[in-house]
C-alpha cells in the first residue's frame, strides 16, 4: 500500500478494496513507527484526519467523489490550518492556532483529502537543510546522518519514507526542488502567481511559491490541478483558469529542445552528480529529444542578489511579529521597547535574526540604492537570459543540486557553503519560471535529481516531460531501505 501512485489509491478506495479510513490510519500507524527517526511531522492531526476519511467515504460511497477524494497528505507547516497549530518551524509561533485555513489548504480539504498533519521545515523556509527548525533537524530517510534538505525537509523526508502518499512544500529559492533532488523525490514549483499564497506564511513575497513534493510527475501533476487556480484574496495571483496537467502527461517527446546551460556543469558541481545528470540527459534523446548547449551567462549573479532581495523582503514581513498580536511573547516585559526586543530576540532563531538584520541594512536610507534596487536590476539581467533562451529551447535542464545530501552539522557553521546550496535553483525563482526536480540516478547510495526549467505557465509541459523520463526510468519507484514493509 505504502508505495501506491494516487491513481492507484484512487482506485482501490473507488472499488472498495480499501475505504479512506483504513488507508489514512495505515498512514497514521506508519508516521508513529517511523517518525521518530525522521522528525518530519512537527503536529499529526490524527483525528482531524479520521473525521475527514469518514466523510470522504461517504461521498465515494455516494458516488460524488472526485479522483483526489479519500487519500491523505500533508502539508508543509507554512499554511494556516483552521484550528491547527501553525509554527512555521518557528518558536515564535510556537503557540499559533490559525483562524482560518490556507486558499492551498482549502482547495485541498475541498477535493476531498484528509489532512495527516503539519511538516517540519527551516524556521520561516530559510535554508537549505532543515537544520534551522525550532522542532529539531529532519533526517535523511535515505541515511539518517544526513539533511533532507530544505526548507521543505518534513514535506520531502515525510514522502520519502512513505509516511504520507504526497505533500506540500514552498520554493522561494529552491526549497521544493533541492529537497525533492536529495530525497529522490519529484518536485514542481510553479510559475510565481499561478498557485495562491494568500495564508502561506510570507517569507520573500515577490519569490514565494506553493508547489509539490510527490513521487512522480503524474501524482504531483494530480495534486497540482487542485492547487492552481486565482484567487482574489492574493493580488499576486495570476488570472488564469485552472488546468488539466494528467490529460497531456503522455505527449510524445519528438522534437522537443532541451537547453543545456554550459554555467550549470561548471565549477561547484559533484563530477559524480555531473554524469548523473548528463545520463539522465542522454535518455531524453531516446525519447526523439535534441540537446542544445545555451549559455545563462549572469547565472553567478543569482546567489548574490537573492540574498539581498529575500531577506529584504523577509525583514519587512517579519516585522508584524511583535509579541503584540499573536506568537511568542517574552516574561514580564518591563516597557515596550524591552517586549518587543525579547520578544523578538527570544522567538526568533539566529538564521532569522541574521536575515532580518541583512535586510535592513540593505532597504535603510543611503544604501537602498546601492544594494537592493541594484539586485532588483540584476533580476531583470537574469530573467532576460532566461527569455533568450526560452527563444531557442522548450525546456532548460541540468543539476538541480551541485552535491547529493550532506552531512547533518557540515555546512551549519559555514553560510556561504549553505547558500551555495541553491546555486541552480535560485535563479528559477528571481524570474519567476516554473522549475521540477526529478530522481535520475544514485551516488554512493544517494539520490541524485535532474532539474526541468520551463518557460511562464509551462507547467503542463514540464510534467509531461518528466512523465515521459519517468516511463523509461524507475529510479522514481525506489523506496529507501527500512522503510519498506
Ligand atoms: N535555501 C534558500 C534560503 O535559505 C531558499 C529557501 C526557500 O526556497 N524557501 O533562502
Amino acid at each position: 500500500m505504502y508505495n501506491k501512485s494516487l491513481n492507484e489509491l484512487s482506485a482501490a478506495l473507488h472499488s472498495g478494496e480499501v475505504s479512506s479510513v483504513e488507508l489514512t490510519q495505515y498512514f497514521l500507524d506508519r508516521i508513529k513507527r517511523y517518525d521518530g527517526e525522521i522528525n518530519s511531522f512537527i503536529t499529526v492531526t490524527e483525528e482531524q484526519a479520521l473525521a475527514s476519511a469518514a466523510k470522504a467515504d461517504k461521498s465515494i460511497a455516494a458516488g460524488q467523489a472526485g479522483k483526489l477524494t479519500g487519500i491523505p497528505m500533508a502539508h508543509k507547516d507554512i499554511f494556516c490550518t483552521d484550528g491547527v497549530k501553525t509554527t512555521c518551524g518557528s518558536r515564535m509561533l510556537d503557540n499559533f492556532i490559525a483562524p482560518y485555513n490556507a486558499t492551498v489548504v482549502e482547495k485541498l480539504e475541498d477535493a476531498g483529502m484528509p489532512m495527516l498533519g503539519k511538516l517540519n521545515m527551516d524556521e520561516f523556509a530559510m535554508g537549505s537543510s532543515n537544520e534551522t527548525s525550532f522542532y529539531g533537524a529532519v533526517k535523511n530517510p535515505w541515511d539518517s546522518t544526513r539533511v533532507p534538505g530544505g526548507s521543505s525537509g518534513g514535506s520531502a523526508a515525510s514522502v520519502a519514507a512513505r509516511l504520507t502518499p504526497i505533500a506540500t512544500g514552498t520554493d522561494t529559492g529552491g526549497s521544493i526542488r533541492q529537497p525533492a533532488s536529495l530525497c529522490g523525490l519529484t518536485g514542481i514549483k510553479p510559475t510565481y502567481g499561478r498557485v495562491s499564497r494568500w495564508g502561506m506564511i510570507a517569507f520573500a513575497s515577490s519569490l514565494d511559491q506553493a508547489g509539490v513534493l510527490g513521487r512522480s510527475a503524474e501524482d504531483c501533476a494530480l495534486l497540482l490541478e487542485a492547487m492552481v487556480g486565482f484567487d482574489e484574496k492574493d493580488s499576486t495571483s495570476v488570472e488564469r483558469d485552472t488546468e488539466d496537467y494528467t490529460s497531456t502527461l503522455s505527449k510524445p517527446l519528438d522534437g522537443l529542445k532541451i537547453g543545456l546551460p554550459k554555467e550549470y556543469f561548471g565549477e561547484g558541481l559533484d563530477a559524480e552528480v555531473g554524469k548523473v545528470v548528463e545520463a539522465a540527459i542522454d535518455e531524453y534523446k531516446k525519447l526523439g529529444a535534441e540537446v542544445v548547449e545555451i549559455s545563462l551567462p549572469n547565472t553567478h549573479l543569482a546567489v548574490p542578489a537573492y540574498y539581498v532581495i529575500a531577506p529584504a523582503e523577509c525583514s519587512s514581513n517579519l516585522s508584524r511579529f511583535d509579541g503584540v498580536r499573536y506568537g511568542y511573547r517574552c516574561e514580564d516585559p518591563q516597557d515596550l521597547t524591552d517586549m518587543y526586543m525579547r520578544s523578538r530576540g527570544e522567538g526568533f532563531g539566529s538564521e532569522v535574526k541574521n536575515r532580518i538584520m541583512i535586510g535592513t541594512y540593505a532597504l535603510s536610507a543611503g544604501y537602498y540604492d546601492a544594494y537592493y534596487l541594484k539586485a532588483q536590476k540584476v533580476r531583470h539581467l537574469i530573467s532576460d537570459d532566461f527569455r533568450q533562451a526560452f527563444e531557442q529551447v522548450d525546456v532548460i535542464m541540468g543539476p538541480t543540486s551541485p552535491v547529493t545530501a550532506f552531512k547533518i552539522g557540515e555546512k551549519t557553521d559555514d553560510p556561504v557553503a549553505m547558500y551555495l546550496s541553491d546555486i541552480f535553483t535560485i535563479a528559477v525563482n528571481l524570474a519567476g519560471l516554473p522549475g521540477m526536480s526529478i530522481p535520475a540516478g544514485m551516488v554512493g547510495g544517494l539520490p541524485v535529481g535532474l532539474q526541468l526549467i520551463g518557460n511562464y505557465f509551462a507547467e503542463g509541459r514540464l510534467l509531461n516531460i518528466a512523465h515521459q523520463y519517468q516511463q523509461l526510468a524507475d529510479w522514481h519507484q525506489q523506496v529507501p531501505a527500512g522503510y519498506t514493509d
